[in-house]
This record gives C-alpha cells, structure tokens and sequence, in this order.
C-alpha cells in the first residue's frame, strides 16, 4: 500500500442563501413546486440581460476573507459552454480565469496527527443549473428549472489531500465554515452543498501528479470518505496489473461501494470558456471588502482555542462544540448558568457543561432529527441543571432523569428535582446508617474486603444505592464505606476475637 501515494483536491458547491438569484430578481430558495421560480434571465431567453447579485458577492468576499485568500479587485464572469438537458442557455456563467478570490486555506486535524493547512486554489461564484427529474416519469426525465440561475460558491483545494479520510476532514471544514458564515446552509439532502472528488495516485517520493478521475456530487461525508477510498485501491490495482488510469468523470454507487465511469473527463478546451459580453468585469473596492472584513465574527479555530483556554476544556471537546456556531452559543450560554465565572469549582462547571452539551444533549437531539435551536432544554435551563450537579443537589445519574423530564415537559430542573423528589442524599448521618447496615448484613463480604478482596467495595456501593432508593451520594458512599471497612479492620466489632 505504502508504495504509492494517494492526491486528492476536492471542488465543493455551497449555494449562497441570498433571496434572489445569481444574475436575477427570481427568488432562489429551495423546495417550490416545480419550474415556478425560473425566471427569463435564469433560461436565458433572447434579449435579456443578467445583473449581479450584490449579495452573493459580498458572500464570496466573506468566505475568501475567512479563509485568508486575496481578494481580486477586479473579477470576470466567464461562459461556459455545454449542452444538457437541464441549461436551457447552452452555457453556464462562472469564473475562470480571473475568480473572485484566490489561494487561501482550510487547517485539518487528522485524527491523531499534526494540524495542516490545506490550500486553496480558489473561491468563484457561478450560477447552478436546473434538475432532471426521473422519479415518476416512467422512462422519461422531468426537468425542474427552479435550481436555474442560484448562487453557487465552488471551493476549489489544491491537490494537497493525501487520504480519504483526510478528505473527509477537509469537506467536514469547509461545510462547518460556511455554515458559520451564515453563507450556506449546509443541506446536503438537498443539494446545499455538493462535493466533486478528484482522486489519482503516485509512486510514494513523486511529484508528479498521475492521471486523475473527478467523482461527481457525492452528498455526505461519510459517502465521500468511502467513495474515495474506493477509487484510491481501484487506481492502484489497475496500476499493479498493467493497466492504466484514464482521466475520466465517475460516479459513486453507495449500495453497490463502486465508482463507475459516467463520461470521459472533460478538458477546459472542450468548455470554449469566453468572457461574458453581457457582464462588465466586477470592481471590488477596497472600501467593500473592509466592511465585510468587520463584520466577520470570531472563526470556529479561533474560537475552539478560546473556549478550551477559557474553559479549560480538552481539545476533542472543544473542537466538537464548535462543529455549528449554535452549539458554540450554546455551550457558552448553559456555561454561564451553570456558575463557571472565575473559580476553581467554576472550571469544573464548565468541563461538565461541554460534557453534558456533547454529550446527553447531542444524543436527544440526534435521537429526534432536531437542530440545537430546536432543543426543548433552553441553555440556561441546562446551565442550572450542572449547578445542581456541582453543588451536590443531584448525583449524575440523577441529573439524567431529571434532564429527560426537562425535554419531555420544558420545566425548570429545580422544579422537576422538588416534584419528584430527586434530591440526593448527602447528609452524613443518613449515609453512615446506611454504610452500617449493608455491613452487617454481609458479614461474609467484609471478610473478604478485609481479607485483600479491594473490589469488594463496588458491590457495598450498589447496595448502599439500593438501600436509598438511588437517592445516595455514590461519592460519599464510597468514602463514608472506606472509613469504616478501615474502622473494622483496626477495631474488630465486640464479641469478635481476632
Ligand atoms: P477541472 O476544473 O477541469 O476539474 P482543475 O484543474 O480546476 O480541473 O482542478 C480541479 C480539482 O482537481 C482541484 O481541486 C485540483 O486540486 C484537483 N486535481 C487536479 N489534478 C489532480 C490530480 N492529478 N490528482 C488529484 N487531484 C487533482
Ligand atoms: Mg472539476
């Protein structure tokens, strides 16, 4: 395997979330019945002339400023020329030679290795085209032109990806960024965000680039990770047999796990590129781009490192909290009532907070198919559910069934923690009657405990939760048993002889 290496340079499709379209007033949002939002310009009738949409451009100009690429004071649209079915114009307008931003860069963090930064070659903003619709139209195809005409952003990697997974990681990026952005939203399903991935491989120590396949629109990460390493062994048993890779559009089955050629690769010749005559070359202004510039907010590596430095969180549960900038509010918000300003115990809070929001509160969400902003446990609710666990008032275990009543009915934790009794018992006194009479009524294990059985203990524990109804300090319980097994062993109890 190690003999050759994997290059991969990914092209993903955001679809900005302006009103309108690209190059009309036609509205561009998903999901309307068909062909009832295309509008003259979007099917390019004769005589009509397109103009740009303002918003999209401010868009491209946000992501390429949180990227760190140039922005180009001057860009050009280009036609790019093919016939299918669904591009009624016979050309699509996009960006070639001269994009609105270039270079740039995407940092990834391979599981278990090093931080790297992943180039960008460029950002450009082209229209998408319509759908073909083969679902319910017999042999025939229905064609949806609504799609006609939306903005689209196409991120394009340098070849400079040397796995599937890290592929995976890379797209993981980009779509968390774009989101974070507030430019896409991020739809997979629905074709919000498309990747095309560019695969070939190379004797290990080349630097050439070998031939390459582009397998197109695969919608989940998970598809484009196996996708990819799919293609990655079928390059190298074509090379190892003798044969050759040819460059070449293919298509990924995920019932199937296969890649199959769909057409032979298209070369930038065979799209007679030219600028477009109804276009003026696009200006941006200094003054433009540091107003974007001042609007960017705090970036998701940016505000990992915060968090976990604030926080004092571990960097796997920082980095999962800012996977949507909402879960990031979020986290900050229940951190704040859950008490974690300034103190040591604050840190605790806090630490139990990212568990809990990572944790129980990712798991009900995922559960139902819910987005953060759609949880039925408010931030501040779940905030002073961990106060009560810091403070002792629950025990974790405790704390879970209170959370599950807090999604179920919306009420306050303390609230559910009254009503059904859920205190934990802490007071001393109650727990050393319940240590003294779990003792006595296993003599035999006390024996073993003394006798060196250390793991003895964990079976006390659970009996003195059994004796409480669950209602025990497990903690305490522990320690409260420790005590007095020691006690035992230093005092025999009367009558006994050692
Ligand atoms: P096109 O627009 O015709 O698909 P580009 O040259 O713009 O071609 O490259 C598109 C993508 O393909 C980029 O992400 C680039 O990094 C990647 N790429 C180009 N050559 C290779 C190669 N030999 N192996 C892997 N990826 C490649
Ligand atoms: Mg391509």
């Amino acid at each position: 395997m190690n003999a050759w290496q994997p290059v991969i340079g990914l092209e993903v499709h955001a679809r900005l979330l302006t009103r309108s379209k690209l190059f009309s007033g036609a509205p561009a949002g998903y999901g309307a019945a068909p062909n009832t939002r295309a509008c003259a310009i979007d099917l390019g009738f004769p005589g009509v002339l397109p103009v740009l949409n303002r918003e999209a451009v401010r868009m491209a100009v946000r992501f390429g400023l949180a990227v760190g690429a140039r922005i180009a004071p001057r860009c050009i649209f280009a036609r790019k020329n093919y016939f299918y079915p669904d591009l009624p114009k016979g050309y699509q307008i996009s960006q070639y030679e001269d994009p609105i931003t270039a270079g740039g860069s995407i940092t990834i963090e391979p599981a278990g290795g090093p931080r790297r930064d992943i180039g960008l070659v460029r950002a450009h903003l082209e229209e998408d085209a319509g759908r073909s619709v083969h679902e319910g139209f017999g042999r025939g195809t229905g064609i949806d032109l609504n799609r006609a005409g939306t903005p689209l952003l196409e991120i394009v990697t340098e070849p400079a990806i040397h796995g599937a997974a890290e592929a995976a990681a890379c797209m993981r990026k980009i779509h968390t960024l774009v989101r974070w952005l507030g430019i896409c939203d991020g739809n997979m399903q629905e074709g919000s965000f498309r990747c095309d991935a560019n695969v070939s491989v190379r004797p290990a120590g080349s630097q050439t680039l070998g031939p390459r396949s582009e397998i197109k629109n695969v919608n989940s990460f998970r598809f484009v990770e196996r996708a990819i390493g799919y293609e990655i062994e079928r390059q190298i048993d074509l090379i190892e047999s003798g044969g050759e890779v040819v460059q070449e559009t293919r298509l990924y089955d995920p019932d199937r796990h296969e890649t199959r050629p769909m057409r032979d690769k298209e070369d930038a010749d065979d799209y007679r590129y030219f600028p477009d005559p109804d276009l003026l070359p696009v200006a941006v202004g200094e003054a433009f781009v540091a107003e974007v510039r001042d609007g960017l907010p705090e970036l998701p590596d940016a505000r990992r490192d915060r968090l976990a430095g604030q926080y004092g969180l571990g960097a796997a549960d920082a980095a999962q909290l800012v996977s949507y900038r909402e879960v990031a509010d979020y986290f900050e918000a229940a951190a704040e009532a859950a008490g974690s300003a300034g103190s040591e115990d604050a840190a605790d809070a806090a630490r139990l907070t990212a568990n809990w929001v990572n944790g129980e509160l990712a798991g009900a969400l995922n559960r139902e198919g819910l987005r953060i902003d759609e949880a039925r446990v408010t931030a501040g609710q779940l905030g002073r559910l961990v106060r009560r666990i810091a403070d002792g008032t629950v025990s974790g275990r405790m704390a879970k069934a209170v959370f599950d009543a807090m999604w179920g009915s919306g009420e306050e934790p303390d609230a559910i923690i009254e009503a059904r009794g859920l205190r934990q018992v802490t007071d001393a006194g109650e727990i050393e009657g319940l240590v003294d009479a779990v003792l006595d009524a296993h003599p035999a294990q006390v024996d073993q405990y003394l006798g060196g059985a250390e793991k003895v203990l964990g079976f006390f524990v659970g009996q003195v939760m059994k004796r409480s109804g669950g209602k025990a300090d497990p903690r305490q319980a522990n320690r409260t048993l420790r005590e007095r097994l020691a006690r035992r062993r230093d005092e025999p109890p009367a009558g006994q002889t050692p």
